[in-house]
This record gives structure tokens, sequence and C-alpha cells, in this order.
């Protein structure tokens, strides 16, 4: 079994600088144990449900780590994977039937993309060959810079909030596999909220806490590492996102088991299982920005 959940990768635990902290999504003080890992723990908010790192490295640690930390072997990671992550994330999309969003969207004019962690800037390339005007965000600095010197995309280093966007910039906004890696998801997505149209699209991809792999293998869950501040499920990112005055259109799941664990045969019908029911181990939820009230409730 143990050989079966081999994590992805992450920074090493290091001593940084640690805080107990509230509930980023109800503000809760009362936590249950949910994993135990090897120098971090996550807990359950008897509260709302959500589950986080807690006590937390500081933000100040957690951005450094994507930077001079180790940004190179980031940038390493994603090119060594960039392929396979691309078709990932074009399959998701179309799994949500991205396509048929775009065709209102071009008919308009040139409709604007932002992706926040876009790595090496392979997706954004697409949107751009597809007549987009995109825009990256990317704080892991080797990984930007690869993406505008190879690439010739406006990829922006600053954490999202730190570049002031005007407000409803852009039509659609991605964040894959970024917003567990966040100290203050919910500020995240009150920006991402801000800055889109009316109506516009947030895509938020992360691992699934509620899955059948993290039941399974519960702190040797792959996506269990110390890189990942927030462990969601369907029903906590949602709340985070109706909260902020989103409307949930779609919620998708896939994965039931990990390549290279069982039979093919075996695979495909774990993972078709998985996408039926709602268990499996990557999610993704689109959100329509509706009207915020400027105060979560
Ligand atoms: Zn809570």
């Amino acid at each position: 079994m143990h050989r079966l959940s081999v994590k992805t990768w992450s920074t090493p635990v290091t001593d940084e600088t640690s805080r107990p902290i509230p509930c980023a999504l109800c503000g809760g003080t009362r936590f249950t144990l949910q994993l135990s890992c090897e120098g971090f723990s996550y807990m359950r908010c008897t509260g709302c449900g959500l589950v986080q790192m807690n006590p937390q490295p500081v933000i100040t640690e957690v951005a450094g780590r994507y930077r001079e930390g180790h940004g190179d072997e980031y940038l390493s990671y994603e090119l060594a994977n960039e392929k396979s992550f691309l078709h990932l994330q074009e399959l998701a999309l179309k799994d949500v039937g991205f396509a048929v969003l775009e065709g209102p969207l071009r008919a308009k004019g040139t409709p604007t993309i932002l992706d926040i962690g876009c790595a090496t800037g392979a997706l954004l390339e697409r949107f751009r060959e597809r007549g987009w005007h995109a825009l990256g965000v990317e704080i892991c600095t080797p990984s930007a810079e690869y993406a505008r010197q190879v690439r010739n995309l406006d990829v922006r280093t600053l954490p999202l909030i730190e570049n002031h966007f005007p407000p409803a910039a852009f039509d659609v906004v991605l964040a894959s596999h970024l917003i567990e890696h966040l100290n203050d998801p919910a500020a995240f997505v009150q920006e991402v909220h801000r800055i889109l149209r009316p109506g516009g699209h947030f895509l938020v991809t992360t691992p699934n806490i509620a899955g059948f792999q993290a039941r399974l293998f519960k702190s040797r869950w792959r996506s269990a590492i110390f890189d990942h501040l927030y462990l969601f499920s369907i029903k906590t990112l949602s709340q985070l996102l109706t909260q902020r005055g989103f409307t949930i259109a779609k919620t998708r799941t896939w994965g039931g088991l990990a390549a290279g664990t069982a039979p093919s045969c075996i695979k495909r019908l774990a993972d078709r299982a998985a996408k039926k029911f709602g268990f499996g181990d990557v999610m993704l939820i689109h959100g329509l920005k509706g009207p915020f009230s400027g105060k979560a409730s």
C-alpha cells in the first residue's frame, strides 16, 4: 500500500515560523486533528469542516519557497511534467464545457483570461493562439521568466492582490493547483471576484480531500504535502466561493486511482466511478461572478 501513494513533489519540511490560525472560511478557532504528517498537521474546523494546516507557516516564509528558496526546483518539476499537466488542464476545461462558454465570449471581441499560478505558461500560450488576450501571474520567478523568454507571455511575479488589476478586467480567471498553496484563500477569492467582469468565469482546480484516495491513504495521500496549506472538498470550496459572491455553475471530480497503482482495466473502472459519483482525487469548481455585498456572510 505504501508504495502506491507516491506524494506530489513539495518543498521539504523546514522549521519555518509557524503560528496557529483561525479557520480561513468561518473564523472559528475549534479544530479536530484530521491528518498527522511528518512535521506538520492538518486540522478540521469543527464549525465548517475546512481542513487546514494548523499551525501554519507564515506568508513571508511560504512566498520565499517559490522564489529564492526552491524556485529552480519548481521550474524543473513544471518542465518535466509540462505536457501531462497541459493535457490534464485541457481535459478538465473540456469536461466542464468550456468550449460552449468560449463562443459567446469571442463573439463580443477579444476575450481576456488571467491564469494565476500559470507556471511555464503552456496553457496560456494555447489561449493566445486562439485569439485571447492572455495574462499570467506566477510568483515562482524562474517559471515566470521561462514563460516570458520562451513563450513571450505577459507574466507578473507579484502575488495576485499586489498587481492591483483594474476591477472587472477579465472574462475568465483560472487557478489550477494554486489555491491550496495560499495562506489566505478567502482574500484571494475576493480579489478574483473584484477583477472579473459581472458574469465572468472562475475555474478553480484543487485536490479533493473528500475523494476516494484521500480517504484511503489518509496522511500518506499524495496531496498531503508541506506546500498544501488547505485541503478542500467540494463543500468547503463551494462555500468559500459563494461566501464571496460567486454562484456555483458546475463541479467535477476526476481520478479514482493513481496511474500505475492497478491494472488499467481496474483503473478505468475506478476513474469512471469516481467521476460519476464525485469522489475523484482532483476537483474543479466553475464559479460565476454574481453580486457581492462587500461583506462575507
Ligand atoms: Zn471553519
